[in-house]
């Protein structure tokens, strides 16, 4: 990989890295199979990512003639990196079993390691004998939606194919490695005024925001519209508000830190409550829900911006779906996408229905969407959260910051990239865009 790397750096050309040999192995972030049970009886909060994933040479896969091996300068922590890395809420491999059934290509999948990583920039190396849009050279950001786009179930909104799949998540070879194989139609342009780690992180997170709230099969935001969003200096949150403010909403920004209350006025969001300032307690005890403190917190929402939310951007889950379902204006929608808190959630029904409230369930986005996403990001629309760089060895450290809810936006992490600031290819965009708005995060984070 090195010589690839130093093919790279020297700005080879797209016949010359096709012509460089494939390494068998590479270095990649992975957990293993044996390890599955490593935490039993251990809490939740106290398992530790750093303690399950390990760093090491892994076999190169063959590749599939719809694939592409793809060069991986940097890539993210994604909140899927701490559920793999904790074996929660089920270990991966079985995923991977159960995708290794389908085809004879998808049984490289099935292995006794599984290579996380759902994020990734870094440059195509080869593609196989069925890719026509892409070619070696090509400098690329990767979404993380795995289709099979010969099932009829995936040409109407591929999120909705029954065999749809997260890269490096329900798939093995994530990008969490110096190279990684994906699917043709995983592959973006990279924004080219963003260095590696900083094109790296978005895909994500910024895909599965523009779908909750911009899409057509979200919330369909308006302009106007009061959004509330939670955990708004975090992976999907932080995306969202720069969506509101873009579409011309009013964003609720909660967060429980003073400091990320800084961070989200830096950002222009004027309507930010302190939720551990404030200290909200919506369940009473682990059973129990209280009703008055949902309406302590629609109150405080109300005197902020003297409306109820159109929408609510919801990810926390248990903790507080019944107050987003409550807090959510007559004939307004809930947008979830997860249950950081706990997946069985609770919330009064009657303020449901006798409000006319709708709830949509959103799950990451399909590959027109994420490239609408990404095309803002290349635009300047939206800024990158990178608020901190790891080197790929320590990706277990890296994960722990993010399970213990200690980092803001997105963790970047460098793979074959030797340094941060590296793969910007249009200074002259960045300086119009503004370092300023670009290094936001970087600068008040970490
Ligand atoms: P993140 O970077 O850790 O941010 C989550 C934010 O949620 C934190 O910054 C925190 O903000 C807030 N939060 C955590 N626990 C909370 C609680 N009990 N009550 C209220 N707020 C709480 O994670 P992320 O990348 O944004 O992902 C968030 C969730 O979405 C994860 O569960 C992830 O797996 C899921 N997700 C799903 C998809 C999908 O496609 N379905 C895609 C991306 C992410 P404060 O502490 O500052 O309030």
């Amino acid at each position: 990989m090195q010589e690839i790397l130093a093919a790279i750096q020297g700005g080879a050309r797209g016949d010359e890295l096709a012509a460089l040999t494939i390494p068998d192995h590479f270095r990649a972030a992975f957990v293993r199979r044996e390890d599955a049970g490593m935490f039993a009886g251990v809490t939740s909060a106290e398992k530790d990512p750093a303690a399950s994933v390990h760093i090491g040479d892994v076999a190169t896969p063959e590749l599939a003639p719809d694939e592409a091996y793809v060069a991986v300068m940097a890539s993210s922590i994604n909140f899927n990196t701490v559920w793999t890395s904790i074996f929660e809420p089920l270990p991966t491999f079985g995923f991977l079993d159960r995708y290794a059934r389908e085809s004879t290509w998808a049984a490289r999948h099935a292995l006794p390691y599984h290579v996380i990583g759902s994020d990734g920039a870094g440059v195509v190396l080869r593609v196989g004998s069925a890719v026509r849009n892409w070619r070696p050279g090509d400098r690329v950001t990767i979404h993380c939606n795995s289709v099979d786009d010969q099932d009829p179930t995936a040409h109407d909104d591929s999120m909705l194919a029954a065999n749809q799949r997260i890269w490096g998540f329900e798939t093995n070879f994530g990008g969490l490695a110096d190279l990684t194989v994906v699917k043709a139609n995983q592959l973006m342009p990279k924004p080219a005024h963003l260095s590696w780690e900083e094109a790296a992180v978005n895909a994500l997170c910024n895909s599965t925001s523009y779908r909750m709230l911009v899409g057509r099969h979200g919330a369909r935001m308006k302009q106007g519209d009061v959004v509330l969003v939670w955990g708004a200096t975090g992976g999907i949150g932080g995306y969202a508000v720069q969506y509101v403010l873009n579409g011309g909403g009013t964003p609720v920004a909660v967060v429980s830190s003073p400091e990320r209350a800084a961070l989200l006025d830096a950002l222009g969001v004027e309507a930010v409550i302190d939720r551990a300032a404030e200290g909200y307690r919506f369940w009473s005890d682990a059973t129990t829900q209280d009703e008055s403190e949902w309406r302590r917190f629609g109150k405080r929402v109300r005197e902020l911006v003297g409306d109820d939310p159109d929408i609510v951007f919801e990810h926390p889950g248990r903790q507080t779906m019944g107050a987003s379902i409550f807090a959510c204006k007559r004939g307004g929608t809930v947008v979830t996408c997860a249950a950081t808190s706990g997946y069985m959630v609770e919330f009064d029904n009657r303020h449901f229905w006798m409000k006319l409230k709708r709830l949509i369930a959103s799950h990451f986005a399909n590959y027109a969407e994420a490239y609408a996403a990404n095309r803002l990001v290349a635009q300047g629309r939206i800024q990158p959260l990178l608020s901190a760089v790891y080197p790929l060895t320590e990706v277990g450290v890296a994960a722990r910051s993010v399970h213990r809810n200690e980092h803001e936006g997105k963790i970047g992490v460098l793979c074959l990239a030797p340094e941060e600031g590296l793969g910007i290819d249009d200074p002259e965009r960045r300086a119009e865009i503004g370092e300023e708005r670009i290094t936001l995060f970087r600068r008040h984070g970490g």
